[in-house]
Parts: structure tokens; C-alpha cells; sequence
């Protein structure tokens, strides 16, 4: 459907049901006006956003449209291409900017905060639940600091389309509602080269139970200012946490263990789906454990543990693949180090940060079971048969979502010692260099799969079992970056059948939908070096 060609007429948001808990609970700035600056003591500033010329919607996802309480027709309408533009306000809602700081790269960087993302206020959903709506690229606010409020087009296609990928592929994410262009220009000099060019401004609506980030902590406590730490503790526990008891420092421990074990899991299907966030600031995580700020992020293709996208941490490679289990557990450090004066003791937060890495390798180890066809990690063998699979992936240049995707069609009846060529073949089409598969190399692989042979018949898992176990664990489509890129390119031409293609394709990521091979296909040699494709910067 393409709504940007549809009839537009006023239809009101009748669904939509405010209960603005974050904004009406916590202090707010007192000051009005829209100029940057430190924001002391408050959790937030009021601001609305800046009017667009001629917003037009390009794309909306339909699950969330239900979530929120949106009818399609509603969401067909002139009037909710202007409110989630910012153009227009509904009854009930409270535009805010957060306020926030935070760690990037490693170093604390103080006030942060939305700088271009406004929030517009909290949805009673149509599960009952809470969900904070919230426009990335709404115009400036008091934390801008030197940006524009803006988003590009680029970038905003890559946030909707890989915020409703992950959630299909099962990973805990923050949504997102839809996506406008606005009609303004935005300057970015997208390569940091001195060349700076117009493109096309966009504005996508995000939705999370809330957009609170470690950072929201961090910014009270670097302030001294503790009193507003255990006011947002308070509201945190509460309305997040009510379960957990009355707001006290034994309270804020047990949430501060929610938070490393949602982030725990959240890291395994990270590292499970192949999927590198780029900029994992402290900023940049949520206290739900939900992927948030699809910025300068990629997706592995051939697997190599060292690759980052992002093309301002080149240098260090800090949030490379393989170093985001250890750079979430040195976020956790730094949120617990922010709850210290509030909970006046180091060694319960200790505790609590210590189970980070025996959560994450819990949940990795039954992840990497399933995606291997097996009832449990819990021998030797199989974790010898795990590194050994890294080693060789890394190896010679392996698609690490085909090679996992078509390890499901490997004959697991083989006798371990009678496993040939033919037994291997399903993999060829994981390889880049064909000589690779064919030639020295194939040697490794074979005694790989006779070992995986061996331990798979050990582990007892029955053929159709087996196959149901990996299909889902492995997905068939991920948003690949050429394939971001292809819908991007299409777009800016102003052809936007592609982000409703690929979008309804990533909505079953585990079905075959043998007719969409073609976007389930390794990079192409196009994509190799092309920015978008395998590198990225932070300009969006
Ligand atoms: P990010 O690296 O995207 O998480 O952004 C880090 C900080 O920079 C956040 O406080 C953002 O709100 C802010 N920021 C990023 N881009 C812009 C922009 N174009 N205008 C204003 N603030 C921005
Ligand atoms: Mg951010």
C-alpha cells in the first residue's frame, strides 16, 4: 500500500489515550524557552516541535498502529501525517525533551539529552500498557548543543525498517509507529570530508514502554545531585517495577539486576542475529533492555568478530562485533556506580553486575544450542565444536547468516566418518571466495561437520526437531546493509515501494518466502566498500 499516493482527509485520533506518568510525575525545567543550554534539576524540558514545510508519510507498521490504538484509516488520514511530523498536537499530549548524559566512548561526555528527539507522551495501549511516543528529527530543543534537530532521510529509513526487523526477528527493540519526510532540506556532510550537501529531512515516530537510558542516572549523580537520582529511581520502580516493592535501596538493587539481565539477553540475540549497534554508548541503552538508537549501525556478513560499521570508531574499534558482550557489562558499570548514592553501598551492585557474564553466556550457550540443532551446550564436545566454528568462519570469508541458515540442510543421519563433498554442499553458498569452499580450506570444514555429525547424534535431537529449532533461531532475512541501502536509494529517487517490500519480507524473517531469495543473497561485490553498505558514520 503506498499511503504517500492515498487520499488525505482529517480523520481525528480517537484511539489514542494519554496518561503522561514520566512528564507529570518528574520535575519539570522551569525555564520555557527553546535555547540550549545545562538544564539543572529537572528531568526534562517542555518544547514543541518545529513545523515542517510539507510532511508526507512514506511508511507506518501496521503492528504497532494496533498497539497504539490506530486505525488503518486513521493512519491514511492528512492529520496523522501532520501530528507524527510534528506538525500537530492531539488532545493529551505533553511535548518533552529528556534530559540526560552519558559516556561515549568510553569517556564521560556530561549533558547530552534530546537533542533532536522529542517525546510526545504516553499511549495507554491497547494492551493496557504504557507506551511513550516519541519524534526523532523534530526540531531543536534545549540539548541540541550544536545540531540541527534534525534527521536525514537515510538514516530514518534505516531506524524504521530495522527497528520492526529486529522485533520480528525476536529481539527486544523500541519500535517504531512511522515515517515522514518533512519537506525541509538538511544539511549533513555525511563523510566528515568538508563536503557538505542538502538531503532529505525525515522524522520517525518511535515507541518504547519509555526512552530511559542508563544516561538519565548518570547525569544526576556526575552533578551530585541525589535527590533527583532517587526521585527517578522512585518514579522507575514504581511504574516500571511495582512488583519489586516500595521504592528503598534494596529495591534499586533488584531493579539495577533486572536491567543486567534484560541487557544480557539482549546482547545474545545481538550477537545471535548478527547484528552490530555501532555506538553503544551509555546514552544509547535502555533501561529495559531494548535496542535503541539505530544510528551508524550494521550487520555482519561475512563473520568477523573485529568489524564495526562505524567509521568514527575505526581506530579503536570499541563497539566491534565481538566486544559487545564486554561493552554492555562496562555500561552496567557505569549505571551501577551512578545508583551508588542512592543504594550507599558498592557491594550489592557489585554482586548484581558480577551476574553479567554468567547471564549473558546462559543465554548465548541456549541460543548457540538452538542455533546448532542441539538439546545443550553442557559437554565439551559442543563447546569445542562452538570455537572451533568461530575459528573457522572467521577463517575464510563466511556469510554468517547463510552458512547458519542452510547448516539446517546438512543430512544429520550421516555417518560421521562416511561424510563427504556431498555432505557439506548446502554450505558452498555461505563462501565469498569460491576457492575457499573448494579449495585447501575444505578440509577444515569437513572434519568440522564430522565433529558436529558426531555431537548432534550424541545430543539425540530428532531430524524434524532439529530443523523446526535452527529455522528459528536462524534467520533467513536480515536487513543486510546493501539491502538498506537499495531501499534507500529508491527512496531518495522517490520510489518508497521498496520500504513497504522489504518491510513485509522482514516481517517473517524465519519463513523461506522462497520468491525474496534474492534479498536473503550474500553482499554483493557492488556493496564491498560502498558507504551505506560496509561503513558508516555518525551523520544522520
Ligand atoms: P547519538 O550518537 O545519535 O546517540 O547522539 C548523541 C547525542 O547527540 C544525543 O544527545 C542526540 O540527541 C544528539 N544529536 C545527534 N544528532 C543531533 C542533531 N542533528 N541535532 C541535535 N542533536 C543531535
Ligand atoms: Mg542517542
Amino acid at each position: 500500500m503506498d499511503l504517500i499516493d492515498q487520499p488525505l482527509e482529517f480523520v481525528p485520533l480517537e484511539g489514542l489515550r494519554f496518561d503522561n506518568r514520566f512528564s507529570s510525575q518528574l520535575p519539570a525545567d522551569p525555564e520555557i524557552e527553546n535555547k540550549v543550554r545545562q538544564v539543572q534539576r529537572s528531568f526534562f524540558s517542555r518544547v514543541h516541535p518545529t513545523r515542517t514545510a510539507n510532511p508526507k508519510l512514506l511508511a507506518t507498521s501496521k503492528e504497532v498502529l494496533d498497539m497504539v490504538g490506530i486505525s488503518e484509516a486513521e493512519a491514511s488520514s492528512e492529520y496523522f501525517s501532520q501530528v507524527f511530523s510534528g506538525n500537530a498536537l492531539t488532545d493529551g499530549m505533553d511535548p518533552h525533551a529528556a534530559c540526560y548524559g552519558g559516556h561515549q566512548f568510553g569517556n564521560w561526555a556530561g549533558q547530552l539529552g534530546d537533542g533532536r528527539a522529542i517525546n510526545l507522551g504516553e499511549v495507554l495501549g491497547t494492551e493496557g500498557d504504557h507506551l511513550m511516543l516519541q519524534l526523532k528529527g523534530a526540531g531543536r530543543t534545549p540539548y541540541s548543543r550544536s545540531g540541527d534537530g534534525r534527521a536525514v532521510l537515510r538514516s530514518s529509513i534505516r531506524e524504521f525498517l530495522c527497528s520492526e526487523a529486529m522485533y520480528h526477528l525476536g529481539v527486544p527493540t523500541t519500535r517504531a509507529l512511522s515515517l515522514c519526510t518533512t519537506g525541509d532540506q538538511v544539511m549533513r556532510d555525511m563523510f566528515y570530508d568538508g563536503n557538505p550537501a542538502y538531503e532529505i529531512g525525515a522524522v520517525v515516530c518511535r515507541v518504547a514502554p519509555s526512552f530511559i537510558r542508563f544516561g538519565n542516572f548518570e547525569i544526576f549523580t556526575s552533578r551530585g545531585q541525589i535527590e533527583e537520582l532517587e526521585s527517578l529511581l522512585k518514579f522507575v520502580i514504581e511504574n516500571y517495577y511495582p512488583h519489586l516493592g516500595e521504592p528503598s535501596p534494596e529495591t534499586y538493587v533488584e531493579f539495577f539486576r533486572r536491567v543486567v539481565d534484560a541487557t544480557a539477553e539482549m546482547i545474545a540475540h545481538w550477537q545471535r542475529v548478527g547484528y552490530v549497534h555501532g555506538v553503544m554508548n551509555t546514552d544509547n541503552m535502555s533501561i529495559h533492555g531494548l535496542t535503541i538508537d539505530y544510528g551508524p549501525y550494521g550487520w555482519i556478513d561475512n563473520f568477523d568478530a573485529d568489524w564495526t560499521p562505524n567509521t568514527t570508531d575505526r581506530a579503536h574499534k570499541r563497539y566491534r562485533f565481538g566486544n559487545q558482550p564486554a561493552v554492555a557489562h562496562w555500561n552496567l558499570a557505569q549505571l551501577a556506580n551512578a545508583l551508588v548514592p542512592a543504594v550507599h553501598e558498592v557491594d550489592p551492585l557489585q554482586a548484581a553486575l558480577d551476574e553479567f557474564m554468567p547471564s549473558f553466556n546462559s543465554y548465548w550457550a541456549e541460543m548457540m544450542a538452538s542455533k546448532l540443532g542441539l538439546a545443550s551446550l553442557a559437554s565439551d564436545p559442543a563447546n569445542e565444536l562452538v570455537a572451533e566454528l568461530f575459528d573457522l568462519l572467521h577463517a575464510t570469508e563466511t556469510d554468517m547468516t547463510i552458512f547458519f541458515r542452510r547448516l539446517v540442510d546438512i543430512d544429520i543421519s550421516t555417518e560421521p566418518e562416511l561424510a563427504t563433498v556431498e555432505t557439506i554442499l548446502p554450505l558452498e553458498e555461505a563462501y565469498y571466495v569460491p576457492s575457499d569452499f573448494h579449495g585447501n580450506s575444505q578440509g577444515r570444514l569437513l572434519s568440522w561437520v564430522k565433529n558436529y555429525l558426531h555431537v548432534s547424534q550424541l545430543s539425540g535431537v530428532e531430524a524434524a526437531e532439529r530443523s523446526l529449532m535452527m529455522k528459528a533461531a536462524n534467520p533467513k532475512f536480515v536487513l543486510r546493509n546493501y539491502l538498506a541501502q537499495l531501499v534507500i536509494d529508491a527512496a531518495e529517487n522517490e520510489d518508497i515501494s521498496m520500504i513497504h517490500e522489504v518491510l513485509d519480507v522482514l516481517r517473517n524473517p524465519y519463513d523461506e518466502q522462497p520468491d525474496y531469495d534474492h534479498w536473503a543473497a550474500k553482499r554483493p561485490d557492488w556493496a564491498r566498500h560502498r558507504p551505506g553498505c560496509s561503513m558508516l558514520s555518525c551523520s544522520s
